[in-house]
């Protein structure tokens, strides 16, 4: 809000007045500039929150909910919202053009997010030369794994080599389990180690090929 006088933005608070009508929130205001003393009157007027539909993803399953959103807001991809289980992130948005990474609420056909309120869940590769062991791990989303990392796992102590996330492979340097789609390891013969991951186990696969 500026002054209709002098164009601050230097603006007092007066009084506020919210009604709501039908489909729209209005907002009066009695504003002081201070700069140049002026009193005058504004009113801001938001159309009122719209249901949208929401599919949220907990790991292997999705649930189907609804979240209200202001109809003349931009919704993009990666925020996050709160929703009525907890905070979800947006991975897409369907509109009835297609998916788009952002979109005027009012076009939006269906929203997808992921929730925030569960633990990431990663995949773990232990490579023995040819055979590959490999387990879903569940971690705090903000549990950070570094390249060369000394992990214990069952009777294993193994040596992290490649960490991969949704967009790249990392030969070295760090990312948070939220980020992290596996973890590539080697056996290695050592008895201390840095953290035990055995206790996040929730599903353990035998291969005998690499994938
Ligand atoms: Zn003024």
């Amino acid at each position: 809000m500026e002054c209709p006088i002098c164009g601050s933005d230097n603006i007092t608070v007066l009084k506020s007045k919210e009604t709501s009508a039908k489909s729209k929130h209005i907002n009066d205001y009695l504003l002081r500039c201070n700069e140049c003393e002026h009193v005058f009157k504004d009113r801001v007027t938001q159309k009122n929150p719209i249901s949208c539909r929401l599919i949220v993803s907990e790991n292997e399953n999705s649930k189907k909910t609804s979240i209200n959103l202001y109809p003349d807001e931009v919704l993009k991809c990666g925020e996050v919202l709160l929703a009525d289980d907890g905070q979800v992130k947006v991975n897409s948005i369907e509109t009835r053009e297609g998916r788009r990474d952002s979109a005027l609420v009012s076009d939006i056909k269906t929203i997808w997010a992921t929730s925030l309120e569960i633990p990431a869940r990663i995949g773990l590769s232990i490579d023995f030369g040819g055979k590959v062991k490999s387990y879903k791990l569940d971690l705090n989303r903000d549990f950070e794994i570094n390249t060369n990392d000394i992990i214990r796992i069952e009777d294993y102590t193994l040596k992290v080599h490649i960490i991969k996330t949704g967009s790249k492979k990392l030969s070295t340097g760090s990312a948070r389990a939220d980020v992290i789609k596996r973890v590539y390891t080697k056996p290695i013969d050592l008895k201390t180690y840095d953290y035990n991951l055995t206790d996040n186990i929730v599903q353990i696969n035998f291969k005998d090929d690499y994938y």
